[in-house]
């Protein structure tokens, strides 16, 4: 290496998408311009040519000047990241203990972490003049599949399809494309996007004049302009989404974008096409549904500015914005903010860091509020905003207990439940059932000898799917023809449990000749299928709707005026901390799906324990006294928020390695240990074995979060370089939503 000694060159700090806590040090390339910080290069890591991200320029290393390696070339210029987008990516990694080069990977969309440009072309294929006088019928007889590709070719129109498109139509496309191409009926070309255009959403329609408590709330967030929390907290139908609107609407008439962060865009189509028509402005859209070049699409025009209005699930935190002016989370109780593998991050807690660092606020609303995000309001840390009442004046729903001991529950409906659905639909109501699906899955029982079909690879049961006569495990994936007979004794087996299909079979056979509905995750698979189904329902198409979590989430259905809740039971016996917090969510969530507009709604909850505390509570002071409650008890127990949790994770083909493995992690954090730190476990985790591995667990506890993170910065250090690593799969989770 002939380095001029005239002029110094700084050393890069690479971030390299490996599994290891530290940056990598490179020299600028010998030719060419010096990558700003920001900026990604292709650099050589061991044997292989990497993408890495400069994140900044130093005059240091611990490498000797001539061990340095050059980079081999810079892949953007200007910077794609700016220093902002920067600080956010550390943060995350110091803050999640996340090897840096993974959290710039999780942030970019796949296409620039595999080093395409930002403007990368798109192969587009499509039918030529001639294709299009082709004798179709002819050409099917003797080529069916290349008369297949010819006609979806034909169908796209003149401008042909995006060959990713073309891929999900007709996976084997390009062995049949080739015959076509050279006949001249088709033919390929490489085309640059057009950028986004924000205008092609309809004109802005105005909404509902605000009632006093809406004018009063935004008012409060027309004078918060600068950095600060807001948690707007308005009960299920309070006109949180109007009060939204206005202050967004503020922002962006300023010139400003907006970033509106939702649980799942698929479940919520009823906000998107809101947004859109209220505001007059096309959403960029950043969601898991989209292919490569869409996403990179959707991040470009945020970065750039061209979208002001950029709304995305939780890696949607990550994208770049020009000009900033307002950060909404919608629904922040949502567990799906929080990713649970990989990088297990919370997209919400790092919306307020990010509003922090771009000094500008950020709005959390639900009706349900995390006990996180209320002691955060009580301390004062950040400021609460309330809508008490629903708006336009449709009352709040009532709840009622149905106790499953004196009126059980045949095949998941008592009684008394099907009695209310019998005078809901006479009266031209809609009904919707609810089933907490979770551990409530319906499992295969033997009537003779009691056994229980469970995973072979899992510590789980399988779960019964009637339509297509299998048996699946929800965990690893595992498929099983289902078997009339017992594997053990041969005796005749029995479904047990309620799941949505036999509940959906139950209610067909008792209210026969009505429109019934099931929305779960089976049901909803095919692209397209949830929209269908909702908007089904909105029209009040469906009678009867039976589901899971998924209709609990946001849906506005103007006729619905009967909830009623199947199995309510497992919440109140759960054993995490947070069991109860969640049911009264959950409940709460989808209660206020009923008697939205102006027919009062109904809610009956199926309970075998109706005496249970909880349901005086809910139903006496409803969620904020839950909550309240809930939150006194965390703090005589020392359970967050008045301490802060990390969980060490670990799994291993052998039992032995993955409790070992723990067992050092903790050694290491003895000398730690005292007031501000207790170390639990290790114990098998509550799945112990999933996929074949052996799992477990190490809880870190703490009354002061400084402490907390310089432990699990050298714990992180001391693992990662532990030869008992090898033998297992481990992580670290910081503010973990599931303990048990
Ligand atoms: P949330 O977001 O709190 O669930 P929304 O903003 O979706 O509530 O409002 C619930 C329903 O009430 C919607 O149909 C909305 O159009 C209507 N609404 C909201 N604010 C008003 C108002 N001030 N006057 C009349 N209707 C309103
Ligand atoms: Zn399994």
């Amino acid at each position: 290496m002939s380095d001029s000694p005239e002029k110094q060159q700084p050393v890069l700090k690479v971030a390299v998408n490996v599994p290891l806590s530290r940056e990598f040090d490179y020299l600028p390339a010998a030719e060419g311009r010096l990558p700003v910080p920001g900026s990604r290069v292709e650099v050589q890591f061991g044997p292989r040519r990497q993408v890495g991200l400069v994140l900044e320029h130093s005059n240091q290393s611990d490498l000797a000047p001539a061990r340095i390696r050059r980079c081999l070339t810079v892949l953007d210029e200007p910077p794609l990241l700016s220093d902002a987008d920067l600080r956010l990516i550390r943060f995350t990694s110091d803050y999640y203990h996340h090897p840096i080069g993974e959290v710039v990977a999780a942030a970019l969309p796949a296409l620039l972490r595999q080093g395409k440009p930002l403007h990368p072309s798109v192969e587009v294929v499509g039918a030529t003049d001639l294709g299009e006088a082709a004798d179709l019928e002819t050409l099917a007889k003797r080529a069916p599949k290349q008369a297949e590709l010819l006609e979806t070719l034909l169908d796209a129109g003149g401008n042909g399809l995006v060959a990713d498109e073309l891929t999900e139509q007709l996976p084997n496309w390009r062995r049949v494309a080739k015959a076509l191409f050279e006949k001249g009926l088709i033919a390929r070309f490489d085309v640059r996007l057009g950028d986004f255009d924000e205008t092609l959403a309809p004109e802005a329609t105005a909404g509902p004049e605000l009632n006093a408590d809406q004018q009063e709330a935004l008012a409060t967030l027309r004078g918060k302009t600068k950095v600060g929390a807001y948690l707007l907290e308005g009960v299920t139908g309070s006109g949180k989404t109007e009060v939204y609107l206005r202050r967004m609407r503020d922002v962006l008439e300023q010139g400003q974008q907006v970033l509106v962060l939702v649980p799942e865009i698929g479940l919520t189509p009823q906000l998107v096409s809101r947004l859109r028509k209220r505001l007059g402005i096309e959403p960029a859209l950043l969601h898991s549904g989209l292919t490569d070049i869409e996403r990179l699409a959707a991040w470009r025009a945020a970065r750039s500015g061209a979208a002001r209005l950029v709304v995305g699930t939780r890696s949607a935190i990550f994208t770049p914005l020009k000009n900033p002016g307002l950060i909404i989370v919608d629904e922040e109780h949502d567990q799906s903010f929080k990713q649970q593998e990989g990088l297990r991050y919370s997209a919400r807690d790092l919306a307020i860091v990010r509003a922090k660092y771009l000094d500008i606020p950020v709005i959390l609303g639900t009706a349900t509020p995390t006990l996180e995000m209320l002691h955060h309001c009580r301390s004062g840390a950040y400021e609460l905003i309330r809508l008490p009442k629903r708006a336009g004046g449709a009352q709040p729903p009532s709840l009622r207990l149905i106790d499953t001991i004196r009126s059980p529950a045949i095949d998941g409906i008592s009684e008394p439940l099907a009695a209310a659905i019998d005078s809901h639909l006479n009266s031209d109501g809609q009904v919707l059932i609810f089933l907490n699906r979770r551990g409530f899955a319906p499992t295969l029982i033997c009537s003779g000898c009691g056994h229980i079909a469970g995973c072979d690879r899992c510590d789980s049961r399988l779960t019964v799917h009637a339509r297509s006569q299998q048996l699946r495990c929800h965990h690893c994936g595992v498929i099983r023809p289902l078997d009339p007979n017992c594997s053990e004794c041969g005796e005749t087996v029995r479904p047990l449990g309620e799941g949505t299909e036999r509940l959906e079979d139950a209610l067909r056979e008792r209210f026969p000749g009505r429109a019934i509905t099931r929305i779960d995750s089976d049901s909803t698979q095919r692209k397209g299928a949830m929209i269908d189904a909702l908007d089904q329902a909105k029209q009040g198409r469906a009678e009867i709707l039976v589901g899971t979590q998924m209709l609990s989430k946001g849906h506005h259905f103007p006729m619905l005026s009967l909830v009623g809740i199947v199995n309510a039971d497992q919440g109140l016996f759960g054993t995490d901390f947070r069991s109860s917090e969640r049911m009264a969510q959950s409940i709460v969530q989808v209660a206020g799906r009923a008697g939205r507009e102006r027919r009062a709604g109904e809610v009956l909850i199926q309970t075998a324990f109706p005496e249970h505390a909880f349901w005086s509570t809910l139903i006496g002071g409803g969620y904020e006294q839950v909550a309240s409650e809930a939150l006194a008890e965390r703090e005589a127990t020392r359970w967050p928020p008045y301490t802060r949790l990390a969980l060490i994770r670990s799994a291993a083909h052998q039992h032995d390695d993955a409790i070992q493995f723990l067992e050092i992690a903790k050694l290491a954090l003895t000398p730690h240990c005292g007031d501000h730190l207790r170390v639990l476990g290790p114990v098998d985790a509550p799945m112990a074995r999933r996929a074949g591995r052996h799992r477990a667990q190490l809880l870190l506890q703490s009354s002061d979060r400084p402490t907390l993170h310089v432990v699990l910065r050298e714990l992180r250090q001391a693992l990662e370089q532990d030869p008992a690593a090898r033998k297992v799969r481990w992580s670290i989770d910081v503010d973990p939503i599931e303990l048990f």
